[in-house]
């Protein structure tokens, strides 16, 4: 017996919600209403509080590469188009961090690299996954707001880049 399907989730309760939004090209991540804290992949309860009042919020789709790994073996047959291929762990800009592939540059990304949300279809799903996001101000933005919460709210973080005004993201 060979196992060539794809693997697709089969979706109940808050993972239905989060599909669902997928498939309209949204990422939604659930927010706390106690602590405000947003987290992923959906759960009852907030991962920071454990309160489970909660409220479903449209992420913006930015983050930056926190981790990757580079695929060279299928570990199922569906996936044997796309090696080799990059799976990265994002740091969104909302907090949580996830998981999705690299769409437009195929081998080792650098740890920090901006990135943005791009559905891409697998089997009958649209699914996220992500691009370099190369420019833009809005991320550098994100990226700075991200590290001062990560850090606390100590003194102003200094940055090694320059800043630059915001330009339109590709695709827009
Ligand atoms: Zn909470």
């Amino acid at each position: 017996m060979t196992f060539t399907a794809p693997i697709v989730p089969d979706p109940e309760g808050l993972s239905a919600v989060y599909w669902d939004a997928a498939q309209q090209e949204r990422l939604l991540l659930q927010r706390c209403t106690r602590c405000g804290q947003a987290w992923h992949p959906p759960s009852e309860f907030c991962p920071f509080c454990q309160a489970s009042e909660f409220e479903w919020i449209d992420a913006t789709g930015e983050g930056v590469i926190h981790s990757y790994t580079v695929a060279h073996h299928a570990a199922h047959a569906a996936v044997e188009v796309w090696i080799p291929y990059t799976i990265l762990l994002v740091d969104l800009v909302e907090g949580p961090r996830m998981i999705g592939r690299l769409l437009d540059a195929p081998g080792e990304p650098a740890i920090g690299t901006p990135v943005r949300l791009r559905f891409e279809r697998y089997s009958d799903l649209k699914v996220p996954a992500f691009v370099v996001h190369a420019r833009g101000g809005s991320s550098c933005t994100a990226r700075r707001r991200q590290r001062r919460r990560r850090r606390g709210t100590g003194a102003p973080i200094q940055e090694h880049h320059t800043r630059v005004s915001p330009r339109p993201c590709p695709g827009q």
